[in-house]
C-alpha cells in the first residue's frame, strides 16, 4: 500500500475543514474515524453504541473499537493507493497498530492554542445535507443553509473542555512520537482558512 497521511490536531484545529483540499491535491481519500463513529451512532449499530458513552462524555472511544474499525476500513478498494487520516491516531497504542498495517508519509499537525480551540468548537455547525462544516462567526453558513446547519451534541463549552484534556493526556504525546520518526511537519493552524490551506499546499 502507497503511504498514507495523517492530519494531526486538537479538536476543533481544522482538520475536517482542511481535508478535502488535501484529499484533492493529493488524490487520498478521507478516513475521519469521528465521521465513522457518528454514522454508526446514527445507525444505531452495536459499536454506535459502545462508543456513543464515550464521545457524549468527551472521551476518547477504547482503542480495540478504533482500531477495528480502521482494519476493516481499510480493505476498502479505494484505501490501496494510501489515505488522508482525520482525528486517527489518537493515542500511542493507535499509532502502534496503524505502523504495523500502512507505512505514514507525513504528519500534518495543526498546531492552535486552547483557547482558540473552544471558540471555533462552540461555534461549529454542520450542513447534514452535504456535510460541509461552517462556522458562526469565521465561515458563516450561505442563506439558505443556515436554517438548516446543525450543532454537534458534543460541541457545548462543557464537553470542549473533557475533550481537551483528552487531547493534552493521550494525544499530544503522539507528536513526540511521530517527530522521532522523523515525519511530523508542524503547521501553524491559528491563520485564516485559507492562510492555513495554503501553508499545507505549499509544503505538500
Ligand atoms: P473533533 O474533530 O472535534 O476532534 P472527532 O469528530 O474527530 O472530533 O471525534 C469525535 C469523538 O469521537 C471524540 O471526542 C472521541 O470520543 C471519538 N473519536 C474519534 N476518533 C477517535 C480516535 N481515533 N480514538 C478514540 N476516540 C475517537
Ligand atoms: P476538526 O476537524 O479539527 O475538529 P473542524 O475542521 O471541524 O476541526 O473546524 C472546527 C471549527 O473551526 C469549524 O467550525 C470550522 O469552520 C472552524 N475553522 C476551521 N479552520 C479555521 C480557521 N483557520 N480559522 C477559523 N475557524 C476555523
Amino acid at each position: 500500500m502507497a503511504g498514507s497521511i495523517v492530519l494531526f490536531g486538537p479538536p476543533g484545529a481544522g482538520k475536517g475543514t482542511q481535508a478535502g483540499r488535501i484529499s484533492e491535491l493529493t488524490g487520498k481519500p478521507q478516513v475521519s474515524t469521528g465521521d465513522m463513529l457518528r454514522a454508526a451512532v446514527s445507525q444505531g449499530t452495536q459499536l454506535g453504541h459502545e462508543a456513543k458513552t464515550f464521545m457524549d462524555a468527551g472521551l476518547l472511544v477504547p482503542d480495540s473499537i478504533i482500531i477495528g474499525l480502521i482494519s476493516e476500513r481499510l480493505k476498502d478498494e479505494d484505501a490501496v493507493g494510501g489515505v488522508l487520516f482525520d482525528g486517527f491516531p489518537r493515542t500511542i497504542p493507535q499509532a502502534e497498530a496503524l505502523a504495523e498495517i500502512v507505512s505514514v508519509e507525513v504528519v500534518i499537525s495543526m498546531e492552535v492554542p486552547d483557547d482558540s480551540i473552544v471558540e471555533r468548537i462552540v461555534g461549529r455547525r454542520m450542513d447534514p445535507q452535504t456535510g460541509e462544516i461552517y462556522h458562526i462567526k469565521f465561515k458563516p453558513p450561505p442563506e439558505g443553509v443556515s436554517m438548516r446547519v446543525v450543532q454537534r451534541k458534543d460541541d457545548t463549552e462543557e464537553t470542549v473542555r473533557s475533550r481537551l484534556a483528552a487531547y493534552h493526556e493521550q494525544t499530544a504525546p503522539l507528536a513526540d512520537w511521530y517527530s522521532k520518526r522523523g515525519l511530523l511537519m508542524r503547521i501553524d493552524g491559528n491563520g485564516s482558512i485559507e492562510d492555513v490551506g495554503n501553508a499545507i499546499a505549499s509544503k505538500l
